[in-house]
């Protein structure tokens, strides 16, 4: 059988894998075993597998795969941070971000993933935008981000049982809201209690301010995080930063975000990129508190981290604090976002990858 006409296991819950083994004859607690080494021993060759006899796993091997994307390249920054090029099967490569939450190599981690192989939205500011947008990634392929990075990262360790990898942000290249329904399937899949069990309030999706898709969030009653990336809080600069601006500006996405506050209870996160010279003036921090005050909410300022190519800079520490203490005084919740991986192009907005 052609390769590409093999069936993918990633994505597959339980029953799936259940049915998938019963199809060819198999009873149904193979499906249970399959589940069990891709989600939780993060295998792709079926010859691994060995509490399978040998003839059941060529009779797998002959009609599935399991897409764990290739690790072409990997980089450390000095903080700790990995870098992954990953390669899907139709060799579109995308970056995935792996970010210690501690000094401690056995430390717990945060996978930052891709959504979209490039994206569409272009963004002043932002390194994937500079590129070309290429395709939707499929649910198989975020979830196999998932599973690669957590198989790199257990090949270093001593103790690879602990739990490795406890949050997942959807905040690599591309915009998630674009790709919603692989999204949400490659969520489930992830909070799966029997397989990867990453709880749903350790998740978050991160969305240039697609207002339909945050209404088309709301109704699938997850308990996940939302962030927006806001980084204006006036209409002209706005749609000068952010494009998708001119499309939902202001208003319809501030309406979206509070429907959706009001139906899944959650707070939400504003990200705000500080452009020095642009976008942190007083007044700005007086709009974007007006904004955003009457909504539950917290707001995460990202300092501009450098694009090759572009103008911005990153504004100075004490015009970061002085932003800061405005809001704080407005009576926000605010926190600065501490940079990752700056030295190896892994920080936010840094992402870009040349497809070959
Ligand atoms: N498309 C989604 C997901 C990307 S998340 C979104 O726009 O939210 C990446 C975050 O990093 C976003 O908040 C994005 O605006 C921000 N970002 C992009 N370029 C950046 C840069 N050069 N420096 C700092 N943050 C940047």
């Amino acid at each position: 059988m052609n390769s590409i006409d093999k069936i993918e296991l990633i994505g597959m819950n339980i029953g799936e894998l259940e049915d998938f083994a019963s199809r060819l004859g198999q009873p149904r607690f193979r499906g249970r075993q399959l589940h069990r080494w891709i989600y939780v021993k993060d295998t792709s060759s079926f010859y691994e597998m060995s509490d399978l006899p040998r003839q059941v796993r060529q009779q797998f091997d002959d009609r599935a795969r399991i897409s764990i994307p290739r690790v072409l390249k990997q980089r450390v920054a000095s903080d700790g941070t990995r870098k992954f090029l990953m390669e899907m099967n139709d060799k579109k490569r995308v970056e995935t971000v792996l970010i210690p939450q501690s000094r401690d190599l056995n430390g717990r981690y945060t996978l930052c993933v891709s959504s979209q192989v490039g994206c569409p939205l272009r963004c002043a500011f932002c390194a994937t935008g500079q590129g070309v947008f290429q395709r939707n990634l499929a649910a198989h392929e975020i979830v196999g981000q998932f599973l690669g990075s957590r198989r790199e990262l257990k090949r270093r360790l001593k103790n690879p049982e602990e739990p490795l990898i406890t949050n997942v942000v959807y905040m690599g290249m591309g915009e998630p809201l674009l790709n919603l329904t692989e999204v949400i399937h490659s969520i489930r899949i992830l909070n799966d209690p029997r397989g990867i069990q990453l709880g749903q309030r350790h998740i978050t999706i991160s969305t240039c301010g697609e207002a339909t898709g945050i209404l088309r969030l709301a109704e699938e009653d997850l308990q996940i995080t939302l962030a927006i990336s806001l980084h204006a809080a006036d209409d002209q600069l706005r749609d000068e930063l952010v494009p998708i601006n001119k499309k939902y500006p202001l208003a319809a996405l501030m309406t979206a975000v509070k429907k959706y506050v009001e139906k899944t209870g959650r707070r939400v996160t504003f990200e705000y990129i500080m452009l020095d010279g642009v976008n942190i003036s007083r007044k700005d921090a007086e709009n974007l508190a007006k904004l955003v005050k009457p909504l539950l909410a917290n707001i995460n300022l990202i300092p501009y981290n450098e694009v090759d190519g572009l103008l911005y800079r990153k504004p100075e520490a004490q015009d970061v604090q002085a932003f800061c203490n405005w809001l704080k005084a407005a009576g926000l919740n605010v926190s600065v976002r501490e940079e990752h991986g700056g030295d190896i192009e892994a920080a936010c907005g840094q992402l870009a990858v040349k497809q070959s």
